[in-house]
Parts: C-alpha cells; structure tokens; sequence
C-alpha cells in the first residue's frame, strides 16, 4: 500500500466489501481494528525532533498509541520509538509526517498478517 495519498482508517472496512474476488476475507469493523498488516520503521536522521522542532504528529495520531516519543540521551532530544507489537501497519504516522519528499517513518508490510 502507498500512504502518501491517505492511509487504513481502523473504522473502514471497505477493501473487503468490494473485492470481486474473495481475496479480501470479509470482515467487521472490530477485526479489522485487530488485524496488523504491517509494522512503521523510524529513519531518525529525517525526523523535526532531531533538530529541536516539537513534532508530535505521528504519536498524536496513531490510532493504537504504538507511537511514544523517548528521550535520547546523546543527543538531548526526543526520538520516535514504535511498539511493533501494537502496530497495525494503518500508515497514517506516514501519511500524517510532515517531512517530505520522504517521510520519517515509513510502514513495512507483513508477509502474514497477525493480529493484536
Ligand atoms: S502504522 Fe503508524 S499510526 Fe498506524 S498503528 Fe503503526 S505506528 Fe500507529
Ligand atoms: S511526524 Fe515525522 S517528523 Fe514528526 S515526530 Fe513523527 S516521525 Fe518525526
């Protein structure tokens, strides 16, 4: 999936009421919000809290709170820490990141879907 043009809303189930072909296992809201599809890896060296500006924009909208911000001793500043095991892959600290052309954090689908 790309996420520059938007992200996987937990309260949409869409993909999987038009797939014409069953591909897309038909499922509720309420699995849906439980199904991980991918993973958000950090690249620090592009992140605003390297240079001091007080970013939260991914941790704010994380819709499963996988995202806090911790303090990085060596340098002083905050960094972007990910619980890989709360993270569903919904891409929207991707498409929310304000740094572009490439965003400091990124989703890295799953090969087999788990849940949370
Ligand atoms: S992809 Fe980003 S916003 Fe979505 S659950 Fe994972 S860390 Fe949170
Ligand atoms: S939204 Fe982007 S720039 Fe802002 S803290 Fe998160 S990763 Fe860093």
């Amino acid at each position: 999936m790309a996420f520059d043009k938007g992200y996987c809303k937990t309260d949409c189930t869409r993909c999987s009421e038009v797939c014409p072909a069953g591909a897309i296992k038909k499922i509720d809201e309420i699995e849906k919000s439980a199904i991980s599809i991918g993973h958000a890896v950090t690249v620090p060296q592009n992140c605003l809290l390297g240079q001091g500006v007080a970013c939260n924009a991914c941790s704010r909208h994380c819709p499963t709170g996988a995202i806090t911000l911790v303090d990085d001793a060596s340098t002083g500043h905050k960094v972007v820490a990910v619980n890989e095991n709360t993270c569903i892959g919904c891409g929207a600290c991707e498409h929310l990141c304000p740094v572009r052309p490439f965003s400091a954090i990124y989703v890295e689908g799953r090969e087999v879907h788990t849940t949370v």
